[in-house]
């Protein structure tokens, strides 16, 4: 008898051919990418991406922690790392906005980046929003190589729906993770889950990146054949 309660096949088959349509249009983009079925794959192909001895920074991202990358290379023991939102070996919030500037502009002279991202389109295109700006900086700019994870959540058709996605989920998710979990005054979206384009001192999506193509291949996509981040 055909057992048609479970879709864990036909799931993974599919996440991996949206995976490689989307690797494929990066690809015309000349934005190199791999796929990974699962985080510990994900984790052993971000390893082999990154030498030796190289300095590594970091932008806030819960993908990069559910991946396990910045617990792996500080047991490594050879990289210096620029995290923000790391101490100690433990992910935690910066004490204070002034340090979250100073370790994120070290992190902008790394030779290796990490980052997650908010959105990655079927036409190729990665979009990037942040608070600050220090995410968003070292995606484009800066760090010798950057290597961008996301999961396969974070696929959508076009520009216009990156921009949706980043406004009606990532934002108000993000923003309720920081300031209501961390007891900080909070955001609209924070509260409600829905943006109001609001003018609020935490506002969460200041600062939009989107890259259509690069001259070099600096960047290199991940894309994990699991929902990761947010
Ligand atoms: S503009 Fe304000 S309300 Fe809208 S998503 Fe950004 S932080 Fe939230």
């Amino acid at each position: 008898m055909t057992i048609e309660t479970d879709m864990t096949r036909e799931e993974e088959w599919y996440k991996e051919k949206l995976a490689q349509r989307c690797l494929a249009a990066m690809k015309r983009n000349n934005i190199p990418g791999y796929y990974a079925p699962n985080r510990q794959q994900a984790l052993s192909q971000i390893l082999d991406l990154i030498p030796p001895d190289v300095t590594i920074g970091a932008g806030d991202s819960v993908t990069l922690s559910q991946v396990g990358i910045i617990e792996e290379l500080e047991k490594r023991g050879c990289h210096q790392i620029f995290d923000p939102f790391r101490k100690a070996g433990e992910d935690c919030m910066p004490a204070s906005f002034r340090e979250l500037v100073e370790t994120g502009k070290k992190a902008l002279f790394t030779d290796v980046f990490l980052t997650g991202l908010n959105a990655i389109t079927l036409d190729g295109k990665i979009v990037n929003t942040d608070r600050t700006g220090n995410r968003a900086s070292g995606l484009v700019f800066g760090p010798k190589k950057v290597i961008a994870v996301a999961g396969i959540n974070k696929i959508v058709a076009n520009l216009e729906e990156a921009l949706a996605r980043i406004r009606q989920i990532a934002a108000p998710m993000n923003a309720h993770r920081h300031h209501i979990k961390h007891d900080m005054d909070a955001t609209p979206c924070a509260v409600t889950g829905i943006c109001v384009d609001c003018h609020h001192p935490r506002r969460i999506c200041c600062y939009t990146v989107i890259v259509e193509y690069q001259i070099t291949p600096r960047i290199e996509l991940v894309i994990v054949g699991e929902e990761l981040g947010i």
